[in-house]
């Protein structure tokens, strides 16, 4: 009989079948005459329960049946009469595949803290709420690529070693080929890693903008959805040193196509959540509420689901950057002290807490902040009129704060080159950047949303590391 997997028998209604199961084992219970063996293989949120006789089966072979281990069951799939399950397995056979000892098993039939699974993310697959998170996230990747593709984008890898580098952040890892035994050194002495990409100097990328930029001015539209790297040597609850960004970049857009875009993107994938990932969704969110009963009523946060309500149902307002620093010099917190970052006017950088602020406390829907000062955005960001503020849009969601960053870019040869030339960067090298305003330049804008943001928004988790199946932070690398 070939092998249905636990999600699709649980939905099964052809009683009387005989079917194929395997997975590990969550818990077995029995007595005398029956054991119940509840099976999980990673497909559902749900296990499915297997009914074998304790005579039939014997003592031996039970005990061997323990939580962990990994067993495939022949049998025949009847109605159940246990609530919460429509069906149930009766084995005619079941063969222990892999064992495993109850004493040095790390996994125990009951809750495990988040902390401690990040502790065994080597097993984490196991759990229910990883193996949530984990179908929920495969279903935004499926969702990210749908959207783009019924709009006629075109999905393109943008190099992932690079030259460029997007941000002027310099939090940048670098790559080499240098023989460090025997490395090229500088005058001074010191080892040359202007030389280390045979004879280049190249690091992981921070972002896929200024390629994508290259192709959407030809293929009009198009997305990357990549891994990026940022050396961010600190270990906050938002960043990771490796994580997947999706970057649109679309011709003939201005901010306003830009922010629609964004709007419906966004609300596209968490439609898509709410239709796809309901069971999973569920399940994340009572444990969610379990966890919130123990903190102080004004530090709850809202229930999952009505939280991706709140996306979906509102229209995101959109306000000026300059309009948003009104609001805040004039909100409670700010006069009464209570903001952890003091915002002096224009020209302060938000935090997270402002932009929460803004979202949850001010216009109870989601935000698009515009037109930032120049000085506290990247260079390529379109120049407005007023020498003063760029085409830039920041998507602000409750919890999270900034989601999305985008612009529409500078498409006038002389503002980007002049631009350039006063943040000191090197204009020869990125000929191949500037050659697009050269040739059939066009107004043009993008944006990029952090996956694992988005990860975040989604399963209400609150740690970055719980949304990524492999993390990598300054304390996460061991494999
Ligand atoms: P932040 O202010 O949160 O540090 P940023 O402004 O530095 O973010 P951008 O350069 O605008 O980030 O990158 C675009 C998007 O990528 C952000 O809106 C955010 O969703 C996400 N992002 C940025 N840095 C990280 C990181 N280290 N780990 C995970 N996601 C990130
Ligand atoms: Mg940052
Ligand atoms: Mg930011
Ligand atoms: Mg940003």
């Amino acid at each position: 009989i070939r092998r249905s997997k636990v999600a699709h028998l649980l939905k099964e209604t052809g009683f009387g079948k005989e079917v194929n199961v395997k997975g590990w084992v969550r818990t077995r219970r029995g007595n005398k005459f029956v054991n119940f063996i509840a099976l999980n293989d990673g497909s559902s949120i749900h296990n499915l329960q297997i009914v074998a006789d304790t005579t039939k089966f014997g003592d031996e072979l039970l005990r061997r049946i323990a939580t962990g281990s990994a067993i495939s069951v022949n049998g025949t799939l009847n109605e159940s009469e246990g609530s919460g399950q429509n069906v149930e397995i009766q084995a005619a056979e079941i063969e222990v595949i892999g064992e495993c000892s109850p004493d040095h098993y790390p996994l125990q039939p009951k809750k495990h803290s988040l902390e401690f699974l990040r502790e065994i993310a080597h097993l984490r697959f196991r759990t229910n709420t990883f193996g949530a998170i984990t179908r929920v996230r495969h279903a935004m990747i499926f969702a990210v690529h749908q959207f783009f593709s019924n709009k006629g984008f075109y999905n393109i890898h943008t190099p992932i070693i690079t030259a460029s580098d997007a941000e002027g952040a310099g939090e940048m890892f670098r790559v080499t080929t240098l023989d460090l035994n025997n490395p090229p050194k500088t005058e001074d002495g010191e080892i040359d890693y202007s030389q280390d990409f045979f004879g280049k100097s190249t690091h992981l990328t921070v972002s896929g903008q200024l390629e994508g930029e290259l192709a959407a001015m030809g293929m009009s539209d198009i997305y990357t959805f990549g891994p990026t790297f940022r050396a961010e040597n600190s270990n906050t609850t938002r960043h990771l040193a490796e994580f997947w960004m999706i970057e649109p970049e679309m011709a003939f857009y201005d901010l306003n196509d830009n922010m629609d875009l964004a709007e419906e993107f966004t609300k596209y994938l968490i439609n898509y959540a709410l239709a796809h990932c309901a069971e999973d969704l569920a399940f994340l969110s009572k444990r969610l509420q379990e966890e919130e009963k123990n903190k102080k009523a004004d530090e709850r946060s809202m229930e999952l689901l009505e939280k991706l309500r709140f996306v979906v149902e509102n229209d995101y307002a959109r306000i000026t950057y300059s309009e948003a620093i009104d609001i805040l010099m004039n909100s409670k917190p700010h006069k009464k002290g209570k903001f952890q970052y003091q915002i002096t006017g224009f020209g302060s950088d938000l935090q997270a807490e402002h932009e929460r602020f803004l979202v949850e406390k001010h216009f109870k829907k989601p935000v698009i902040l515009t037109d930032y000062p120049m000085s506290i955005k990247a260079f390529y960001m379109k120049q407005s009129d007023d020498g003063k503020t760029v085409r830039a849009m920041d998507v602000l969601f409750p919890q999270i704060g900034e989601i999305i960053g985008g612009s529409q870019r500078e498409d006038n040869y002389d503002k980007l080159l002049e631009r350039m030339r006063v943040l000191n960067l090197p204009e020869k090298e990125m000929y191949w950047y500037l050659d697009t305003r050269r040739f059939g330049s066009v107004p043009h804008s993008g944006f990029g949303l952090g996956f694992e943001r988005l990860m975040l928004f989604v399963t209400g988790m609150t740690n970055i590391r719980d949304v990524i199946p492999f993390p990598r932070s300054p304390k996460n690398a061991e494999f």
